[in-house]
């Protein structure tokens, strides 16, 4: 895939890259471990002087850096603006907790393993290789970047070949801020390079957020080679409304959880399950919200929806909608490809789906929704818990044992209750089963890029 800007909304490129060769990635990772060196013995005040100096040089910057987002990938640029200063709060919030997070844990009872004194201290590993995604080309990789040099650790991107721009802006972000030279670097490679940079004995470890393919190939090198691997991989999270739902409330924040970054999102929900008590009026005000939506120009600040990323991520979602037509669902709202440039998609409810139509199992990944009735809970689990899939989950309910079961009972790495998923600095993010392993942000995000070491003193 070449490395270019091609601005979803027209279809057009608007510049290429080259590609880095052998020895711009040997400077690359020359740079990242000798910045290491330095990094890991210096105090975790300095570090968050230089974290804040940068998180001040990117908001400052907010304007153009939103703009370059919606042009790379089309995310509507109010969505493009908030994406940037969630940037910035998850910087701040890392220069504030890192060395709260990272702090010695002495045993309380030393004698117990007789010892004077025992702890345990959080250390960094070294150079991480971080493969990341286009979707929201700045947060993936600050959510990353942020806890790991606060830990000392520095950092190698592998951007998305379609985000050039965004890789470009966080080669240079933390330098800016005071940081070593090296601390962060940007290399310009392709897929097909990634398992020789990882193989490199100066890389100990990696992250990647993208698709299940990318990660089971990037999780066999890090295997081969016993390398730590996180993996934040896709979704297909179930949003579930039950009787004793505000139904209002429900469908509008339905329509902002399909829809949200243009349907492009790992923890959007996409499985729409409604009691079918309540199933009518809900995909009645569903399909009525999603209808309403303002499809158009992302740079447009009252666009809601602007187009899929890429030509074939908008092939591929129209793929899946099409196959469950032929199969018998129906259209609830939208169902096609808009005429005209760019890669739009209209906003999409289907219902009445059955087991062999492929949205059942797969990722949708753009703004088309699936509804499906049941007739109690036990059935909403079912089908919440049917895919491969375990990032998040949503339930609507306010009746405390039915929410209770819920979250005992739902296959997730996370579970909002009356609410949308949505990552905070401040909450463990990830999955399990084929959506991954490992966590980003809050305390478990900070630590898993560190030797965990024990200490023992006679
Ligand atoms: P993708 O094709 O897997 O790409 C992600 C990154 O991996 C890109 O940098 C890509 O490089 C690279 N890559 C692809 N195949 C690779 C391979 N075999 N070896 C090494 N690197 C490889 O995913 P995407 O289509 O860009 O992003 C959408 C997916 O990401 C969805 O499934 C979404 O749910 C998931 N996602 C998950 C999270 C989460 O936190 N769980 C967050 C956001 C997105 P190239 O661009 O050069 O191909």
């Amino acid at each position: 895939m070449a490395i270019a800007t091609t601005n979803p909304t027209t279809g057009l490129t608007e510049q290429t890259f080259e590609e880095h060769d052998a020895a711009q990635v040997e400077k690359g990772l020359a740079e990242a471990q000798s910045a290491f060196e330095t990094l890991r013995v210096t105090s975790y005040a300095q570090r968050a002087a230089w974290m804040r100096a940068s998180a001040d040089l990117l908001e400052a910057d907010v304007d153009a850096a939103a703009r370059m987002l919606t042009v790379e990938m089309g995310k509507p640029i109010a969505q493009s603006v908030a994406e940037v200063l969630k940037c910035v709060k998850n910087m701040r919030f890392y220069a504030e907790h890192a060395e709260g997070f990272l702090a010695d844990e002495p045993l309380d009872d030393p004698s117990s393993v007789n010892a004077s004194k025992a702890w345990a201290r959080y250390e960094p590993l070294g150079v991480v290789l971080a493969v990341m995604p286009w979707n929201y080309p700045l947060w993936q990789v600050i959510r990353f970047a942020a806890p790991a040099l606060m830990a000392g650790n520095t950092g190698v991107l592998k951007h998305a070949s379609n985000v050039p721009q965004a890789a470009l802006l966080l080669d240079t972000l933390f330098e800016r801020g005071g940081f070593p030279v090296g601390s962060f670097r940007t290399l310009l490679i392709g897929s097909r390079a990634v398992a020789a940079v990882l193989e490199d004995r100066r890389v100990k470890a990696v992250t990647l957020t993208g698709s299940e393919p990318a990660g089971r190939s990037v999780a066999a090198t890090a295997g081969a080679h016993i390398k730590k691997a996180v993996l934040e991989l896709g979704g297909s999270d179930p949003f579930i409304v039950m009787p004793s739902a505000d139904l209002e409330a429900a469908a509008t924040m339905a329509v902002k959880a399909r829809v949200a970054n243009n349907g492009q999102s790992c923890i959007a929900a996409k499985r729409f399950i409604a009691h079918t008590d309540i199933y009518d009026e809900f995909a009645a005000l569903f399909a009525a919200k999603m209808n309403a939506l303002v499809v158009g120009d992302p740079l447009d600040p009252t666009t809601e929806v602007g187009p899929v990323a890429t030509s074939s991520g908008r092939d591929e979602l129209a793929e899946l909608v099409d196959d469950a037509v032929a199969r018998g669902a129906q259209v609830l709202a939208g169902g096609s490809a808009p005429a005209g440039p760019g890669y739009f998609y209209t906003p999409t409810l289907l219902a009445g789906l059955t087991d062999d139509m492929r949205i059942v199992m797969e990722e949708a990944f753009g703004p088309v929704a699936s509804l499906y009735r049941v007739a109690d809970r036990e059935e909403a689990l079912a089908i919440a818990n049917q895919t491969t899939f375990g990032l998040s989950s949503a339930v609507w309910t306010n009746d405390a044992a039915e929410e209770d079961w819920f979250i005992r009972n739902i296959d997730a790495g996370a579970v909002f209750i009356n609410g949308m998923t949505i990552s905070y600095p401040e909450l463990p993010f990830g999955g399990i089963k084929d959506s991954g392993y490992g966590r980003e942000l809050a305390a478990a995000g900070i630590r898993e890029f560190c030797n965990l070491k024990t200490v023992w003193k006679g």
